[in-house]
């Protein structure tokens, strides 16, 4: 075994890491945990050190580690056929079979599944899939796409865009000038105190309104949108909300994107955020939870609608020019295949539900009544805590105090529990693996208080 200062130099020198402070890294001032085994909802370090992932890697080991269904339906997928592409003409067993299985458990009026490898890809070739469908329409200018403010869908050009945390726009150039955003529907930061759910609902559609007007309906081609903001702070939306942005959407002739990277196979308590919400998406992005993050796979499931118009630009135009190598890898799909198997023969979402809830209960009955949190929030298996410098007033820690990150070292610290310090503002967030049990969501709320309660 390599010892930790070999490995520890070959990571500063040779080892570019995401979403890091990379001056910071190379000077030594940040340490990198080098994660060798998990099983169920635990990783081990490779000094022996085991922790509790109370957020499923990044809310994507939803199944828990350790799964040996799926590490065996991997490796004989590899001693079979490593691969093979699904370009025209050809396919595998285990991508066709999983597409059958996502048919199975999308919405009725989901069409076809074109795989990717992660959550921005798929979004990527979603905003591809809409500016042909509106060529095909002939309505070249109908392209542009509203997203929400602290909505996230990736980290590439157009999925950076479409992220309204300005972390992933500043010195990127970004957002490109295809996407505008819209108000988030974040109720516990609205601006107006007095207003209620219902009043600040209405706000927002009166802010979506305003901004289709300004821009004109007819450059408009979709709204992407997660059923429940993940990396923006976990919060669920008020009830009426997706109603209600869905009915000026429909009006408008504006397709849904329903960005279910997280929410997609069960983190709700259902298979899909879509579902659980009554959304009619027109087109839904998977991939966490597809294969539980055992190997990188996702997917653009596209509605019969989208379909139609898809197949009639192919009889117009040929075949589509749109694929990568690695669209449909069969061990991503053997995964996927093995994932899905698991998820109905374990029950797992009727448990993301049930300890979820739980979960959230137990966070809000022990914590609620501190005087920095201002609001303990979730729905199925995401938690969220949200830190305040004064309840009555709310007002907001300034983002420079760091309180999320300083929580979360507490609780690291203390009770070797991992939670995420969402990027923007200063909330905890919880996404533990769907077999959590109530001893362990027992566990991460007796720590929570306890790091709670040391820094504040
Ligand atoms: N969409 C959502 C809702 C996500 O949460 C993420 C990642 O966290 C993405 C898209 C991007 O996925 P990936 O990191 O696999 O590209």
């Amino acid at each position: 075994m390599l010892k930790n200062d070999q490995l520890d130099q070959w990571d500063r020198e040779n080892f570019f890491h995401p979403s890091t402070h990379l001056a910071q890294h190379a000077r030594g001032e940040t340490a990198t945990r080098v994660i060798k085994t998990a099983s169920g909802v635990h990783i081990e370090d490779r000094d022996g050190t085991k922790l509790l992932d109370a957020f499923a890697g990044l809310y994507c080991v939803n199944v828990g580690y350790g799964r040996q269904e799926i590490a065996e339906a991997i490796a004989d997928q590899a001693r079979e056929l490593a691969y093979y592409h699904s370009y025209v003409g050809h396919g595998t067993e285990a991508s066709i079979t999983l597409s059958k299985m996502i048919l199975d458990r999308a919405p009725s009026n989901m069409s076809k599944v074109y795989f990717g490898l992660g959550g921005s890809d798929a979004n990527e070739t979603n905003v591809k899939l809409i500016w042909y469908y509106n060529n095909i329409l002939g309505r070249p200018e109908k392209k542009k796409i509203i997203s929400r403010w602290r909505g996230y869908h990736g980290s590439g050009l157009v999925t950076g865009s479409l992220t309204g945390l300005e972390l992933f726009h500043k010195k990127f150039d970004l957002p490109l000038t295809q996407v505008v955003h819209t108000e988030a529907p974040y109720y516990f930061r609205r601006d107006n105190l007095d207003q209620s759910e219902a009043e600040f609902v209405a706000h927002c559609v009166t802010e979506l309104e305003a901004l289709i007007e300004r821009e004109g309906a007819d450059t408009i081609a979709a709204f992407i949108g997660e059923p429940v903001l993940g990396t923006g702070g976990i919060v669920p939306p008020p009830e009426c909300y997706w109603a209600a942005i869905q009915g000026v959407l429909r009006k408008h002739d504006i397709l849904l994107v329903a960005d279910e990277v997280v929410t997609g196979f069960g983190r709700l308590g259902s298979m899909f955020g879509s579902e659980h919400y009554g959304l009619e998406s027109d087109i839904i992005t998977i991939a966490k939870g597809l294969t539980s993050a055992y190997a990188p796979l996702s997917g653009s499931i596209v509605s019969e609608k989208v379909w139609k118009v898809l197949e009639q630009g192919t009889d117009e135009n040929g075949a589509i020019g749109h694929g990568w190598t690695y669209s449909a890898h069969p061990i991503g799909a053997a995964a996927g295949v093995a994932n899905l198997k698991l998820i109905d023969d374990l029950n797992l979402i009727e448990n993301a539900g049930k300890v979820g809830a739980y979960l959230k209960q137990s966070m809000k009955d022990a914590l609620s009544a501190h005087a920095n949190v201002g609001d303990v929030r979730g729905e199925g298996m995401l938690c969220a805590v949200e830190f305040v410098k004064d309840k009555d007033s709310r007002t907001f820690f300034d983002s420079a105090d760091k309180i999320g990150p300083q929580v979360s070292a507490a609780l690291l610290a203390q009770d070797k529990v991992i939670a995420r310090a969402m990027p923007q503002g200063d909330i905890l967030g919880f996404a533990p693996p769907f077999c959590l049990s109530r001893e362990e969501a027992d566990t991460v709320v007796a720590a929570t208080l306890r790091a709670v309660t040391a820094v504040l």
